[in-house]
């Protein structure tokens, strides 16, 4: 018998290992994705009509409401979601479509973490126009960062401005969507905390971990977080929790931070949904971020976030080309190395910057997380991985 059902928006990796979670406690999940064999739907074999996956997009009213009909409790595994249509489907949602509204859009994200006392750095609203740029650069300096408003993913939407002679091919690479800047962060270290809130409010956060990003895209995610700063992760739990709590709706969400040299931290960006940088509590954790993201929206009791290994790394296998060659032959080097689990996607297509698959890692010390790590970079073929 099924208790409750679940319906995700989205049928990518992280609805797969969403749907890994659910069948250990038996929670059925039906996706709707506009791919007959997206990653998750592969996992997932319908039971029946009404557990049966909706092929459409996550932005497509009349199918978000088709999936609302088949389940009790609706959530997301992206946030570029048609956040009005699903705030009218007949059925608990988390987060609430209010949170994901706001956090889709990056500017009133800012503004709204802004506006309640959370640490961001200095950002203005653009127009797409080299005037306007030119304007931001003189505000907030060179060189300035451009970001797309919305539908961002794997820095897809970001431009670095370093000569005000680059407004023109900003506008040209960032195309016709809404834009804002921010001021260039000169970070030490970029830092990830997950945190999950019940339907009751409450929170919990998840280790510290420090996320490592190659070309704008995580590249690796070290947990704990190894710093002399005795209070460092206390407080950038603290920073992720105060702005959580911000938002309504239950749920995980990724806290992105930057760590700068004097100790200060700035949000960078939240996702109302679990993380790149929350797969390592797969292997690592009491409870990972996808069963707690179930429990939380389900009003059942939260997990312990604690980890339970001494040292961790996540690296995540990003494609190199259309081939999966090299893709195989590093999972075949991962499968010798004590500690690694291997997690493969099991995209249609290998394309040159996507997300394929990861790599978590555990050890018992950090210098043997080194020496079983090493193994996998070794065997990388050279960037972009
Ligand atoms: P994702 O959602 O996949 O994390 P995204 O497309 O939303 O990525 P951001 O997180 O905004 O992009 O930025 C990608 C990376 O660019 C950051 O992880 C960081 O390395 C760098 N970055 C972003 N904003 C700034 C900034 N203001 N100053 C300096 N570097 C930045
Ligand atoms: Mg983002
Ligand atoms: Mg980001």
């Amino acid at each position: 018998m099924v208790d409750k059902a679940v319906g995700i928006l989205g049928g990518g990796q992280l609805g797969r290992m969403l749907a890994a979670a659910a069948s250990l406690l038996n929670i059925k999940i039906v996706i709707l994705d506009v791919g007959e064999h997206s990653p998750a739907k592969q996992v997932l074999a319908p039971i029946s009509t009404q557990y049966s996956h909706i092929d459409g997009g996550f932005t497509d009213p009349a199918r978000i409401r088709e999936l609302a009909a088949k389940v009790d409790v609706l959530t997301v595994e992206i946030e570029h979601v048609d956040a009005d249509a699903l705030s009218q489907a007949d059925c608990e949602i988390h987060p609430s479509p209010g949170t994901i509204k706001l956090i889709q859009d990056k500017l009133a994200q800012k503004q709204h973490l802004q506006s309640r006392g959370c640490p961001v750095s200095d950002f203005i609203t653009v127009d797409s126009t080299v005037e306007s740029i030119h304007a931001a650069a003189k505000n907030l300096g060179l060189p300035l960062m451009l970001k797309s408003r919305t539908l961002a993913y794997d820095g897809r939407g970001n431009f670095v401005l370093r000569e005000l002679s680059q407004a023109q091919d900003a506008l040209a690479t960032l195309g016709n969507r809404p834009l804002y800047a921010e001021k260039w962060v000169p970070f030490t270290h970029e830092i990830a905390v997950m945190v999950v809130r019940s339907t009751s409010g409450e929170v919990r956060a998840y280790p510290v971990v420090e996320t490592v990003h190659k070309e704008n895209i995580c590249h690796l995610v070290f947990a704990p977080l190894r710093t002399r700063d005795a209070t460092l992760s206390r407080r950038a739990q603290v920073v992720a929790e105060d702005a959580v709590k911000t938002f309504e709706g239950a749920g995980v969400f990724g806290v992105e931070m930057f760590l700068m040299d004097d100790g200060g931290l700035y949000i960078n960006e939240i996702a109302p949904r679990p993380h790149n940088s929350g797969h390592y509590t797969i292997e690592a954790c009491e409870t990972s971020q996808y069963e707690n993201h179930l429990r939380a929206i389900l009003s059942l009791p939260l997990g312990s976030t604690a980890l339970k290994v001494p040292s961790c790394a996540m690296l995540n296998i990003i494609g190199l080309s259309s081939s999966m060659d090299e893709i195989n032959a590093l999972k075949n080097v991962a499968l010798t190395v004590p500690g690694a689990s291997v997690h493969l996607y099991g995209k249609s297509e290998c394309r040159k910057g996507r997300k394929m698959g990861h790599i978590t890692v555990v050890a018992e010390s950090d210098a043997e997380l080194r020496t079983r790590l090493r193994v996998l970079l070794d065997a990388l073929p050279s960037s972009p991985i």
